[in-house]
């Protein structure tokens, strides 16, 4: 019996951004862990032989050591994604032209890089907004990934709220952070959206089903920084619902994933850091065997291949099978934006 397919995703934040979500000025030296991150990362998906669609943010495509580290990403069976220029969670209160910006900046300096187009965004905070997706469409990107249906996104919001720095104009427009009320009710499986013509698809960052709780690993490692083994129960019910459901996993991956709290001092506020790094990297090897077990992972590209093979296969067909196909470049834009916007 063929197994149900999942996709495994990482949207690769660097350290300033999250320095910047606490509101610390440091931010503005652009901190990174780009090359341990990588690093760490490849090390446990390589090991277990698991595909990544990674989401990669512009503003980190231009630092040599951050590129050669994202090169690295070349040793495992991956697919670069999107994920803005300067990782602004509130393009819902962007004007077009500085959503237009950030997309497209952004897919240049990937094309750039990695001789290859994107086909997936994902917004910062969860945050999509209708002028964000027609910007996609227009630019020939077959899905989005920013839909979170969380029952617990306000309570999310509110503790995000409650800790971070943020202050006057910013904070006003994190509010909307991970998504209004409305995104608990939001389907937690792919689909298409309605009257998208080509076909342009929603992959959500997927919740347990019936009670919407989240299942990211940032959440699963902070469960786990309680107790392994609560966190392990939590996990397998999930995946164990999931293939009753017929829900279509996509798990979300984050670089603190992989980092303990010997790692990075300045990062001790998120939730999860707490934990020693070889207690929390044999959490997630064993959550990402765990989901290995019962789905076939995939790259989000070919999640979506399985869900509508003739849009995949009309543009990416190669592409699917190896990443690095000069056919699929799209044409570069002609206006090089590389605005210095101030976050
Ligand atoms: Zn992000």
């Amino acid at each position: 019996m063929n197994r149900p397919v999942a996709s495994l995703s990482l949207d690769l934040d660097n350290r300033w951004a999250y320095l910047r979500a606490a509101g610390r000025d440091d931010w503005t030296k652009r901190p990174s862990y780009l090359p341990m991150a990588v690093d760490r990362i490849v090390d446990v998906l390589g090991e277990l032989n698991l595909p990544l669609t990674v989401f990669l943010v512009g503003r980190d495509l231009t630092d040599e050591a951050d590129c050669d580290a994202i090169r690295r990403f070349d040793s495992i069976h991956w697919e670069p994604a999107n994920h803005s220029l300067n990782h602004l969670p509130w393009m819902h209160t962007m004007p077009p032209d500085q959503i237009e910006e950030e997309i497209a900046t952004t897919e240049k300096r990937i094309i750039n890089l990695l001789g290859i187009r994107p086909y997936g965004f994902r917004g910062p905070g969860f945050s999509c907004p209708p002028e964000v997706l027609n910007v996609l469409q227009e630019r020939g990107y077959l899905y989005d990934a920013s839909s979170f249906p969380t029952s617990v996104a306000p309570i999310a919001r509110w503790f995000f709220m409650l800790k971070t720095g943020l202050k006057g104009q910013q904070k006003d427009k994190a509010k909307q952070l991970y998504g209004g009320f409305g995104s608990m009710l939001k389907p937690n499986r792919p689909h298409r959206l309605q009257n998208s013509a080509p076909e342009f698809w929603e992959i959500p960052v997927s919740v347990m089903p019936l009670t919407r709780l989240p299942i990211h690993m940032s959440y699963l490692c902070y469960l786990a920084s309680f107790s392994v083994t609560a966190a392990k129960m939590y996990f397998s019910s999930v995946v164990r619902l999931a293939t009753l459901t017929g829900t279509p996993i996509s798990l979300l991956l984050h670089p603190p994933d992989f980092f303990g709290h010997e790692d990075a001092d300045d990062l001790s506020y998120l939730p999860g850091m707490s934990m020693a790094r070889d207690d929390k990297i044999r959490f997630v090897r064993w959550a990402l065997e765990s989901l290995k077990g019962r789905f076939e992972v995939r790259r989000m590209i070919n999640q979506l291949h399985s869900l509508a093979p003739e849009t995949v296969s009309a543009i990416t067909q190669a592409d699917l099978k190896q990443h690095k196909s000069s056919e699929f470049h799209s044409p570069v834009p002609d206006r090089v934006v590389d605005a210095a916007t101030t976050p």
